[in-house]
């Protein structure tokens, strides 16, 4: 362990951390980052990224996570004892082993999702979790003699007693489609291995888009796909520093900017989300921080753990996001005074179509948690068909919700004057008359809740967020087959009955 520490990250070591008290502040997470060799290129080189007006509020997101730990009401959920230290540590680095774990878990990304919209911290902590799991897998395979799940188990330790929140990196650039790993014409489009040494592996290759990539201290990276044995020098899993020499990271979406107005929404003023294309060239990864170099018949296994715990993830943070346009959606109804039946409209049946999918998604995720099955590894895997189905259901049903805000909306989110104008004493009494609703509703609230619903439904951010809700954890085409799959035993079953009600039985 403490030769690991020397190896690969000393700057870490003379963080402010109290090594008896492993949660981090806030504050030294900020330093942690202001710390790490500049590798963050947005237009040009990024010097400290908390000095970044728009990567400070992607910070502020992760920076949730280790106020809520520090919280005495919040520390039950936040906060977990580890198995491997016996100390207190931040429930991101936690790997469940219960279902009582799972639920503490689903509350932390719920909870944190109220806040933040995405708390980012889970890609990361998944991939964490998905390695601990394929790691114990390929250690028990005798025929490998590979030691990967003793060298996570000493990384995870590492992890958990600086409270790193590392990002995940799984998501390869894949070029063209049509055609395998091995026969792409830029051979970084996956990440591979270029080199191998008695110290270690050189790696090269682009991950793109990784979530809280410009803002991780730390990198895991699994593959995300299964390959063929022609194509063992992609499958790899590893950790480096995000500093780790030979590493610079772009940070994506530029548009998306920081909101700054007084009367702009929490999200996009206060947080933000920010990605970034990861691009590895010759990257050193010493031996202690490899976890898969070539076991090809394990990459795939690594990747559907890593699917099924993110999209548990997803199971959980959703339900606050349909609930938030809810909110919206019931509150903008009763300050336009368009509630219940109006025209042919009736706003009740609307509102139920966020409630529905809000509750719809928590109930795959309470699934996923009821039937989660205990894994020989001791970590606890939620039931991978109600986690694809949860993540399923919120992908399908996003687009729909944001054509219902928008309805009960009207125009007026796409439609605001300045909001400076509102505080002028010239302009303000001739713009606030477009605000005038019942008594009681200030235009300035009127303003600021059509700005929320703009940034949600009419924003560069809120289109961000509808491609994630798509994308984000593979796509619906995986969701669909992997539902599909797991319920290939029942469609027997299902058919048998058929052939019963038919009189068909035993043809
Ligand atoms: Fe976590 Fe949800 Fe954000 Fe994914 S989308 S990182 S699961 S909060």
């Amino acid at each position: 362990m403490t030769k690991l520490k020397n190896k690969v990250n000393a700057k870490s070591e003379s963080d402010d951390v109290n090594t008896s008290q492993t949660l981090k502040t806030p504050e030294n997470y900020r330093k942690a980052l202001s710390k790490m060799k500049a590798n963050i290129v947005k237009e040009k080189l990024v010097l400290d990224p908390c000095k970044d007006k728009e990567l400070d509020k992607g910070i502020n997101v992760i920076s949730v996570s280790y106020e809520y730990a520090q919280d005495p009401q919040k520390k039950d959920f936040m906060t977990a004892k580890s198995p491997l230290t016996g100390k207190t540590v931040h429930r991101y680095n936690h790997i469940p082993q219960s279902k009582e774990d799972l639920e503490k878990r689903y509350e932390m990304i719920n909870v944190l999702a109220k806040e933040t919209f995405c708390a980012q911290r889970c890609v990361g902590s998944d991939a964490l979790y998905a390695l601990f799991m394929g790691t114990f897998l390929v250690e028990q395979d005798k025929t490998l003699n590979a030691s990967y799940h003793k060298r996570f188990i000493e990384y995870l330790k590492y992890v958990q007693e600086k409270d790193i929140a590392p990002a995940g990196a799984v998501t390869d650039a894949k070029g063209d489609r049509s055609v395998s790993p091995a026969e792409q014409i830029e051979k970084d489009s996956y990440v591979h291995i270029v080199k191998k040494t008695d110290q270690g592996i050189y790696v090269s290759g682009v991950k793109s888009p990784i979530t809280m990539g410009p803002y991780a201290e730390e990198i895991c990276v699994l593959p995300g796909r299964q390959f063929a044995e022609h194509e063992k020098d992609f499958a790899v899993a590893f950790a480096v520093p995000g500093d780790a020499e030979g590493i610079t990271r772009f940070v994506l979406s530029p548009e998306i900017k920081a909101l700054e107005g007084e009367y702009s929404a929490c999200h996009g003023k206060k947080y933000l989300n920010k990605e970034a294309m990861i691009v590895f060239e010759n990257v050193f990864v010493p031996w202690e921080r490899v976890f898969l170099c070539g076991e090809h018949q394990y990459a795939g296994r690594y990747a559907d753990f890593f699917a099924t715990v993110h999209r548990f993830s997803y199971c959980a943070c959703k339900p606050s996001v349909f609930d938030l346009l809810a909110g919206a959606a019931a509150l903008i109804s009763e300050y336009n005074g368009t509630e219940g039946k109006y025209l042919f409209s009736d706003s009740k049946g609307k509102l139920f179509e966020f409630l529905k999918n809000s509750d719809m998604i928590k109930g795959m995720g309470q699934s996923a948690i009821k039937f989660a099955k205990q894994t020989e590894s001791g970590a606890i895997l939620p039931d991978p068909k109600y986690a694809n189905l949860g993540k399923f259901i919120s992908g399908e049903q996003f687009p729909k919700a944001i054509s219902i805000l928008q309805d009960m909306a009207g125009n007026l989110p796409v439609s605001l004057p300045h909001e400076n104008l509102l505080k002028d004493k010239e302009y303000g009494p001739k713009v606030k008359k477009v605000f005038a609703r019942k008594e009681g509703i200030t235009p300035e609230a009127h303003y600021r809740l059509n700005e929320l619903i703009r940034t949600i439904a009419a924003s560069d951010e809120g289109g961000l967020l509808q491609f994630g809700t798509r994308h984000g954890g593979g796509t619906v085409e995986v969701e669909k087959a992997t539902i599909y799959t797991q319920n290939l035993k029942k469609l027997q079953v299902c058919k048998k009955m058929a052939k019963k009600q038919a009189g068909i039985e035993g043809k």
